[in-house]
Parts: structure tokens; C-alpha cells; sequence
């Protein structure tokens, strides 16, 4: 391997380093047959109303199952941005969710708003919105109601193009969040800039809201300030009646959590949708 460095490169031997690598090596490979063997699966988490907790959209998962276990996105999503292969994952996803999204229609449940999630990649795509109409269309999804996230971060690069990209998509539309919110360092007038339509408060400040005073206020604020420019507002990860209970009463408007639900198979989230359809008649 030293060798292979070529030139007046000089490398010690190391063994760890060396079994790293080929770790990192046989993922990739491992990453690129993945979409062949269909080893990739979406789950879908339930987006509830605050108030009543109806089922007001879906977020769309993805999870890699191979022979040793299922990864999450943690563990490949950063390797999959550094190849490239994000692009035809991420192609895999929307086709995906379209093509479950048309046949939900078909079988008369309600219509939902599914959200993907987007790489900084894929975002920056200058195709990103003529690809979502071509994978619409092919899913026999003519109108998608299709939600997008995409991390504060990854808007904070403000790359050329963006401002385009969400123009076109919102035309078809295609409703944008912002993911993660709190987290990174987009400026404000980017929330009046783009054309978005809801902030995804990240899970770090919903998960002490019941016990740290700061993480509440920041909590509260966010809300207020996407109220104002009428965004709305989703709070992440909420696992107990304690955290819904004061996300009501400071006006939240959507939860995702384990507390109602952890993601779950498609079949599962239909099976979810029936009941609720049921209840909803039976009401
Ligand atoms: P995210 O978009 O912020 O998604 C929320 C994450 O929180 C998910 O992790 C979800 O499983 C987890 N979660 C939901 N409720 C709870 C809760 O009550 N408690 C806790 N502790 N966690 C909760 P997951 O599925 O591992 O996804 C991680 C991240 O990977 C996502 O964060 C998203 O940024 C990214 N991701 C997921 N699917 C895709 C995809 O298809 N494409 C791309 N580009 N990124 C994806
Ligand atoms: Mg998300
Ligand atoms: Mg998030
Ligand atoms: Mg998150």
C-alpha cells in the first residue's frame, strides 16, 4: 500500500490503519451492489398535530439491511456523499416513495404529504427539480405531494442555483423544510429568502425542554419566529407526554417521535393509516 503512494511518499507499516482503510474499502464496494441486491428499505415515521394528534404527513427513512444487521443512515450516508453513490441512492428513494405514495392512492387511503430527506449533493443538483418530475411521472404520481428536507446547514452554503431549485419546486408543489433547525448557522434572511414551508426544530433542544429552561426559551423562540414569517413548525424526537405537554403549550404545531411512533414499514404505516381511517368513519 506504501507503495502504491508512489514518488518519495514513505509510509510506515500500520496494521490498524491499513485494516481501516480496507474496512472503508469493502463498505464501498459493499455500498455499490446495494441498490442492485436490493438491500435498501424505507421506513416512514408519522408527522402528528400537536392538538388531537392527527397524522398530518410522513417522513420518508432510509435503512440499509445487509447480511450482518440494518445500518442507519449514520453509518453510510457520509460515505455514500464522498462517492457520489447518494446520487442513485437518493434517486432510489424518491422512485420509492412516488411509486408507494401512488399505489397508497390507488388502495383509497388518504392522501399524505411523504418527506425525503436530501444531501447537500443532491440539493445542489442543478436537476433536482426536473428529476422529482420525471420520478413523479414515471411513478404514475402526476401530482406528488412530495415534502423535501433539507438541513439548515446545507442551506447555510447558499450555493448557486438554490434559490432556483426551491422556486421550481414549490411551483409543482413541492413543500421545503428545514431540517435540524438550531443546529447550524443559517442566517435569517434566508428564511424569508426561500420559498420554505416549515422548520423541523432539532431533537437536541426537544429532548431536555422539560428540564432546561435554556433549551425551553430556544424552543419557544423558534416557534415564535416561524409563526411570524408563517412557517410552520415540527418538533423532533419527542418521546414523552411531558415534552408534548409543554411543546402544546407553547403553540408547536407538528410532532415525530418515538412517543407516537418510531419508523416503521411501509405495510406497517398502511396498517396505521387504516385504523385511522376506520376510527375517523367511526367518529
Ligand atoms: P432527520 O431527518 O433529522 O431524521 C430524524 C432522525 O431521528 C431519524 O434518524 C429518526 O429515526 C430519529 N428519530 C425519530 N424519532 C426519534 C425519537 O423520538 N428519539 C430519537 N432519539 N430519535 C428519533 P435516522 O432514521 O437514523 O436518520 C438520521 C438522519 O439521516 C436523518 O435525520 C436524515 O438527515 C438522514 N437521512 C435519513 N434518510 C435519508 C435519505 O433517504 N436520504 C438522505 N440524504 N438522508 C437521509
Ligand atoms: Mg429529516
Ligand atoms: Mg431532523
Ligand atoms: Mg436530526
Amino acid at each position: 500500500r506504501a507503495k502504491a503512494l508512489g514518488g518519495n511518499h514513505f509510509r510506515f507499516y500500520n496494521p490498524s490503519l491499513d485494516a481501516q482503510s480496507l474496512e472503508a474499502l469493502r463498505m464501498e464496494g459493499a455500498l455499490q451492489r446495494a441498490l442492485q441486491r436490493n438491500e435498501f428499505e424505507v421506513l416512514y415515521q408519522p408527522l402528528v398535530a400537536v392538538d388531537g394528534g392527527a397524522i398530518a404527513g410522513v417522513e420518508a427513512l432510509l435503512r440499509w439491511k445487509r447480511d450482518t444487521g440494518t445500518l442507519l443512515p449514520h453509518d453510510f450516508l457520509a460515505l455514500a456523499e464522498e462517492t457520489g453513490l447518494i446520487v442513485p441512492i437518493g434517486e432510489w428513494v424518491l422512485a420509492t416513495v412516488l411509486a408507494q405514495q401512488a399505489a397508497w392512492r390507488a388502495a383509497g387511503l388518504p392522501r399524505l404529504r411523504v418527506s425525503v430527506n436530501l444531501s447537500a449533493r443532491q440539493f445542489h443538483d442543478q436537476d433536482l427539480a426536473a428529476q422529482v418530475a420525471r420520478l413523479a411521472r414515471e411513478a404514475g404520481c402526476e401530482l406528488p405531494c412530495l415534502g423535501l428536507e433539507v438541513a439548515e446547514s446545507v442551506l447555510a452554503q447558499d450555493a448557486p442555483g438554490t434559490l432556483d431549485t426551491m422556486r421550481k419546486l414549490a411551483a409543482m408543489g413541492v413543500l421545503l423544510s428545514i431540517d435540524d433547525f438550531g443546529s447550524g448557522y443559517s442566517s435569517l434572511a434566508n428564511l424569508r429568502r426561500f420559498p420554505i414551508h416549515s422548520l423541523k426544530v432539532d431533537r437536541s433542544f426537544v429532548s431536555d425542554i422539560t428540564s432546561d429552561r435554556d433549551d425551553a426559551q430556544i424552543v419557544k423562540a423558534v416557534i415564535a419566529l416561524a409563526h411570524s414569517l408563517k412557517l410552520l413548525v415540527v418538533a423532533e424526537g419527542v418521546e414523552n407526554e411531558a415534552q408534548v405537554a409543554v411543546l402544546r403549550e407553547q403553540g408547536c404545531d407538528l410532532m415525530q417521535g418515538y412517543y407516537h411512533s418510531a419508523p416503521m414499514t411501509a405495510s406497517q404505516f398502511e396498517a396505521l393509516l387504516r385504523r385511522g381511517a376506520h376510527e375517523a368513519a367511526a367518529a
